[in-house]
């Protein structure tokens, strides 16, 4: 039997070398060598007992700390998170010391609800006011052809009273009815061209122009009216501009007649200044100058933001005396932004104003020679050997486009409907199709694409009495190949009629 070391030390020590033969005594050596292995064994345990739990209470003391941080972390995020929201809502009900979190949280639960309350109002207020807006486009759509319908007859009237060598007297009189139709006329297209620039559907045309030549005429067309009120119209174009660029001629003439009508409006027995300067030129690109410079009324300083905004006159006695509907800025403007630019004033009271803005355009390949070329080219505008279809429903329409095409030696045939004019282009040879679109019985989109099965060829041209690019959009999905607007000029009508034909003017 092997004893427990240090009893074995022990009884070396004490004992004497016989001591095995004593029963007695082995049992109690035996009995305490146990006692001692047992005592060592417990006294293993308890140290390893003792080096866990210091171990572990290490740990949770960790943790412990971990968590003050994460809570006081969070609660900075959670307050920072409220300093965000309302701030009078935070400032009145929400107490900057406490530090309890579950209040801290409460507050915030509360705030998001009532921010998801807000949004949800907020996204019916935008849908409501959506409908407004669709509503106001329909009634603007609507209005505009009930209104330029009757205005078509006005203008149409004049026109063909012009052809039939009215006396000096009466010329006078249609004069004041023609300047009174066509300004009513251009009121309303002001209303339906803001109408659509606000709702993003116009888009800019791309053509070849001739600068030089569209700025003079642009100043011929104004000079007589600048003249009646004692001005001079000035124009300052620079020659190193090239001679043609690309862009869109309709709408950069709508933003300088505007300016120089206005000029002429606010001047009297002055000087207004067209000025045309290149600025830069690059291999794509060709940017250009354009200031319109009078000595009128000016703009006091307080007026000069304002009078951009749509309805706004710079006084309130101007539409007494001067007219206008103070949208002709707010239009000018959109339009600008729609080619990157804007408008820009400087002006001073009783001295006068000057509205500018750069343009950027285009390089153009076409040379003045080209040009030329075309005009030599061209034949005397006749429409002798030219049948048109005319399909119209508005007898007071057909009189007045009928007038018109006989002028000019056409031969024409009228269709008051869609389903006449199927018929009519399956039994004729047409060289261009005149069609309305709103007409009864069958409206001139559904007769453009039943003419389309069998006839693909024959020019076909809405006649429009509402300018939005959705329905010309329209007109070309249904297989029309141009549009012109009613109530047309004579000019336009006859070009319009000229490009299909191929006899150029
Ligand atoms: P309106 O159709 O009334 O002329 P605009 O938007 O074209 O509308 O112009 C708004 C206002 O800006 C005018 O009513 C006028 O007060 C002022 N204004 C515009 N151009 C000039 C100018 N050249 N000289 C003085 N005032 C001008």
């Amino acid at each position: 039997m092997e004893y427990h070391s240090i009893l074995e030390k022990q009884i070396r020590k004490f004992l004497i070398t016989n001591y095995q033969e004593n029963e007695e005594l082995k049992k109690l050596l035996e009995a305490i060598s146990k006692s001692y292995h047992t005592f060592e064994r417990d006294k293993k345990l308890a140290d390893h007992a003792f080096e866990i739990s210091e171990k572990e209470y290490q740990k949770v003391n960790i943790d412990l700390q971990a968590q003050i941080d994460i809570r006081k972390s969070s609660i900075i995020k959670l307050k920072d998170a409220i300093h965000a929201l309302d701030p009078t809502e935070v400032n009145n009900n929400f107490d900057e010391k406490d530090e309890n979190l579950i209040n801290i949280i409460s507050f915030l639960e509360v705030q998001i609800k009532k921010t998801k309350q807000l949004e949800t109002e907020l996204i019916s207020a935008k849908e409501a006011a959506e409908k407004a807006s669709r509503a106001k486009s329909e009634f603007l759509s609507i209005m505009s052809h009930e209104i330029r319908t009757p205005l078509n007859a006005i203008i149409g009237t004049n026109n063909l009273l012009h052809y039939q060598d009215p006396l000096p007297s009466q010329k006078e009189l249609l004069n004041v009815m023609k300047i009174s139709s066509e300004n009513l006329l251009s009121l309303i297209n002001d209303v339906l061209d803001y109408g659509k620039l606000e709702e993003g559907k116009i888009v800019l045309a791309e053509r070849d122009m001739n600068l030089k030549r569209f700025v003079k005429n642009l100043r011929s067309a104004h000079r007589l009216r600048a003249e009646e009120k004692g001005n001079n119209l000035r124009l300052m174009y620079d020659d190193d501009i090239p001679d043609f660029v690309i862009g869109d001629d309709i709408r950069l003439g709508q933003v300088l007649n505007n300016l120089i009508s206005n000029a002429i409006k606010f001047t009297k027995k002055g000087v207004i200044t067209v000025e045309v300067l290149l600025n830069n030129i690059s291999d794509e690109f060709v940017e250009i100058d354009f200031a319109i410079i009078d000595n009128g009324i000016g703009i006091s300083a307080d007026k000069q933001e304002m009078i951009f905004d749509r309805f706004t006159q710079a006084n309130t006695n101007i539409t007494r005396e001067y007219g206008g509907s103070g949208l002709g800025l707010t239009i000018i403007k959109l339009l600008l932004q729609l080619q990157n630019s804007d408008i820009n004033l400087s002006s001073e009271e009783g001295k006068g104003s000057k509205f500018f803005f750069t343009l950027r355009f285009k390089k153009s390949t076409t040379s003045l020679q080209d040009e030329n070329d075309k005009i030599q080219n061209s034949e005397i505008p006749d429409l002798t050997n030219t049948h048109v279809l005319l399909v119209e429903d508005v007898e007071f329409n057909v009189m007045v486009a009928e007038k018109m095409l006989q002028n000019w030696k056409a031969t024409v045939d009228v269709a008051h409907n869609g389903e006449i004019a199927v018929d009519k282009v399956k039994e004729n040879k047409y060289d261009v199709i005149l069609m309305d679109l709103q007409m009864p019985v069958m409206d001139g989109y559904t007769a453009t694409k039943k003419i389309r099965e069998f006839n693909t060829t024959t020019p076909i041209i809405a006649l429009t009495a509402s300018i939005t690019m959705d329905i010309q959009g329209r007109a070309f999905e249904f297989g029309m190949n141009d549009c012109i607007t009613k109530p047309f000029n004579p000019n336009d009508l006859l070009s319009i009629i000229l490009k299909y034909t191929k006899q150029p003017l």
